[in-house]
């Protein structure tokens, strides 16, 4: 046994101390980003959000409003093969969507029929499974870039420097990033494993960057300040489930309940995703995600622009004309106290 002394931060325990700045307007800022990645040379350009592939938020629906304003998706993965063939042979993507699978055999088949049926529309992939750190997970890496030299490939998740080197070693262009900070993840309660979100993104980011490779900062962003510190900590792109669900494009099923509209979200290793798609939790493991049920939202569109209108006040604050500008011009200060709560959370 070994115990680490080196203070690890979670977004709730620093703010971004604001800078003397020029610019004048949040309408001056931009925060799109163009990236070249490393192994498929692919060129990206839009605002580096993308939405989790969870059942109830990485639809073919929330794709199509997202692009709108150059979001990305990842799909989800319980798709079936002939719907997928259909989104991908129609749509004509000015922003990546990841086609996302997990590690097992009959996963990659999947992934080799829709792409045979689809020409070369698939351009990126999310290989996501829920432990990065299993030689099964790097052997399967290893077949799909052998396989795939132009596909852009990210994959994780994984929350140290070291294990970030090795994915974009063995052909990763984006590793993600987060084990256990999911609004509806009970990884941490189930296992007692993780690692605070923002000192993972920190360390993974520095990794990462220094081989030429980029990171996904995926779970635990909860309002668009979290986007923000999770920008100036280095995240290339940054990965929502929570802040997604519950609006129109998560097509979930509407549930009144005195009078108020709700929506179910869970995560995708609950019991309810389970029961859906596994035929239950098998008898070896426990399910290490949760169900709530929000109020219904309404469309995307104006969440989105409390997102995007955040992660901009944030770059005026510091002084930051472009997105890319963030993490050099962030410094964290220490904090133990948020937000003044008088009045109720919120
Ligand atoms: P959020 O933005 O909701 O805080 O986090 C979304 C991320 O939580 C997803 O992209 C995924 O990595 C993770 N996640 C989703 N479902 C589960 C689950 O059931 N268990 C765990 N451990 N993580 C989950």
């Amino acid at each position: 046994m070994r115990i680490e002394e080196d203070l690890k931060l979670d977004f709730k325990d620093v703010l971004i101390r604001p800078k003397r700045s020029t610019l004048t307007s949040r309408s001056e800022v931009d925060i799109s980003r163009e990236f070249v990645f490393l192994h498929s040379k692919q060129t990206y350009h839009g605002i580096p959000i993308i939405a989790a592939n969870m059942d109830t938020v990485g639809t073919f629906e929330m794709a199509q409003a997202l692009a709108k304003h150059r979001l990305s998706v990842a799909l989800h993965k319980h798709y079936a093969e002939g719907d997928l063939v259909r989104f991908f042979g129609a749509y004509a993507a000015v922003v990546p969507v990841f086609y996302s699978m997990g590690i097992t055999g009959a996963d990659y088949e999947k992934f080799r029929r829709v792409r045979a049926q689809t020409g070369d529309a698939i351009q990126h992939v999310c290989v996501d499974v829920a432990n990065g750190y299993t030689k099964a997970f790097i052997d399967a890496i290893h077949r799909l870039r052998n396989a795939e030299p132009s596909l852009t490939i990210m994959a994780g998740n994984v929350v140290t420097g070291e294990m970030t080197e090795e994915l974009i070693l063995d052909g990763v262009d984006i590793v993600k990033v987060g084990i256990g900070p999911g609004s509806v993840c009970t990884t941490r309660k189930m296992s007692g494993v993780g690692y605070p979100q923002l000192s993972a993104i920190i360390e993974c980011a520095d990794a990462a960057h220094g081989l030429g490779g980029l990171i996904c900062a995926d779970g635990g962003c909860a309002s668009p300040g979290d986007l923000a510190k999770a920008f100036g900590g280095g995240a290339d792109f940054i990965m929502l489930g929570g802040m997604l669900a519950g609006h129109a494009e998560c097509c979930g099923e509407l549930i009144e309940q005195e009078g108020v509209q709700k929506v179910r979200f869970y995560g995708m290793s609950s019991r309810q995703a389970m029961d859906k798609y596994a035929g239950g939790v098998a008898p070896y493991r426990a399910s290490e995600g949760k169900e709530v049920l929000l109020d219904f939202r309404g469309p995307v569109e104006n969440t989105l622009q409390d997102i995007l209108g955040g992660v901009r006040s944030a770059c005026t604050y510091v002084g930051a004309r472009k997105l890319k500008e963030l993490s050099k011009r962030t410094t964290f200060v220490r904090v133990s106290q948020q937000l003044n709560e008088v009045f109720g959370p919120g």
